[in-house]
């Protein structure tokens, strides 16, 4: 029987064990660190073999073949070692990839993906049709796939997943944008980065689609390098010849051989150029899958957002309050403030990644009127802002933070959370500190 031996007990590790017991394959799992309560629960309920706190060698190099949770990098002994005798060594989404004939629409890109996947499945599920979401978000595809039966799925894809991905194939891949990031993943060479972002067109022929930012420099370049068989829906704000999706006269246009799509931008839901991206690059792939017009536009209308990513608060004697705690790089608050109409006090600060904050410095310089430095180490955000902007403030915690803020502004202002970093100084995730905002707002 082939031995199929799963490394990381998480979402896709657990979901990849039952859906390998389901199709009667030898299986066992092991984890380096404790296992979640609920993953155990499901292990022992399909009887699969686990282990935690430990790899233990004589279990896992007999394997035939490896499925490794993305946050697992190759350099890590275990992998190295069955790299080097030939094992291989493939991620979640490939193994259950191979036991459904469910489309896959596949997203990724540096920013934007969980918003865009939000939003395909939205407008999908909503047009009627039979969709599951997966991939970063909710569910793993394996348990979906073990226990449903859809017609598509809407993926989220980093690129650690895409790295484990050899037959897998999209049916419409979405390619949002390339910009640096996790290249410590990546020998430091972001060629290495790009060609896994890349990976999302691999195996595609003329008859799938690829929607991706025409204007990416990144994604430019690299498409007169190679030779993508895939019918290209690019998108953009200004219309070239081949755009599939732009913005003329205040209205976002989806042209191609089978549709014209017309909808008001004041009428989108998400706002910001950032969103219209993502909303451009969601309504291709829904109007490729034939949804109709109208529900579609109804989607984009009314889709809710998702959480902490320019999430509206509420608005304290007409001061709004805006959570953009996902905001953990300097170029998503860079959108953020790019989409603020009124003058703005910016709460940011955490862990510095090595920030250049000369990217937000016009913006700054044009919108924001005070600055509350949320961190245990302010020192970098002292000095690149303090001979540019009078109003800054420093404090520990959230509480202090809102009050700060509050203080700073007037009638008509927004507050707005966007980091520009990691938030583990203070704060134990990302989502913790957007809820600890929202229930300081909401305390005001
Ligand atoms: P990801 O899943 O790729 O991290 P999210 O949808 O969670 O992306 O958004 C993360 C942050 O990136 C948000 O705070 C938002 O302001 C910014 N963002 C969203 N979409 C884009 C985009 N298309 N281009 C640049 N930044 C974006």
């Amino acid at each position: 029987m082939k031995r199929i031996v799963i490394l990381g007990g998480g979402e896709s590790g657990a979901g990849a064990a039952v859906l390998a017991k389901k199709q009667r394959f030898d299986v066992f799992l092991s984890d380096l660190s404790e296992i979640k309560d609920q993953y155990k629960t499901l292990l022992d309920e399909h009887a699969i073999a686990w282990e935690e706190k430990q790899h233990t060698e004589t279990l896992i190099l007999n394997a035939d073949e490896v499925i490794k949770s993305p946050g697992i990098p190759d350099k890590a002994p275990i992998i190295k070692q069955l790299l080097k005798q030939g094992t291989p060594v493939i991620s979640e989404i490939e193994f259950a990839g191979r036991y459904t004939k469910a489309k896959m629409i596949c997203i990724t890109g540096s920013n934007g993906k969980t918003t865009t996947t939000m939003l395909v499945y939205h407008i999908l599920k909503n047009g009627g049709i039979n969709v599951g979401l997966a991939g970063n978000v909710g569910q793993s595809l394996a348990l979906q796939v073990a226990t449903g039966t859809f017609e598509y799925f809407v993926l989220e894809l980093s690129s650690f997943q895409l790295d484990g991905m050899t037959e897998f194939k999209a049916d419409i891949a979405i390619l949002l944008n390339i910009t640096p990031d996790h290249l410590d993943r990546y020998e430091y060479n972001f060629q290495n980065y790009v060609d896994s972002k890349f990976r999302i067109t691999q195996n595609q022929t003329e008859e799938d689609a690829f929607i991706f930012w025409e204007n990416d420099p990144v994604i430019k370049a690299e498409l007169k390098k190679r030779n993508i068989q895939s019918a290209m829906y690019p998108f953009a704000i200004e219309r070239s010849e081949k755009t599939k999706a732009f913005i003329e006269q205040d209205e976002m246009i989806i042209k191609t051989l089978k549709t014209l799509f017309t909808m008001p931008t004041s009428e989108l839901a998400l706002k910001g150029i950032h969103n219209t991206y993502n909303s451009m690059a969601a309504g291709l792939a829904a109007s490729i899958v034939n949804v109709r017009k109208e529900s579609i536009r109804q989607s984009l209308q009314d889709f809710q957002g998702v959480e902490h990513r320019l999430e509206y608060v509420a608005t304290v004697k007409n001061i709004r309050f805006i959570n953009d705690s996902k905001a953990t790089n300097v170029n998503s608050c860079w959108y953020a403030l790019q989409s603020m109409k009124t003058p703005v006090v910016l709460i940011l600060g955490g862990t510095d990644k090595g920030n250049d904050y000369t990217e937000i410095e016009e913006l700054v310089g044009e919108k924001v009127k005070g600055l509350v430095f949320l961190g245990v180490d302010n020192k970098a955000l002292h000095s690149f802002f303090d001979d540019k902007i009078s109003n800054t403030v420093d404090v520990r915690s959230m509480e202090e933070a809102v009050k700060a803020a509050y203080a700073m502004a007037n009638d008509g202002d927004t507050v707005l959370l966007s980091p520009c970093c990691a938030s583990f100084d203070l704060f134990k995730s990302y989502e913790d500190r957007g809820k600890q905002f929202k229930s300081q707002v909401r305390n005001l």
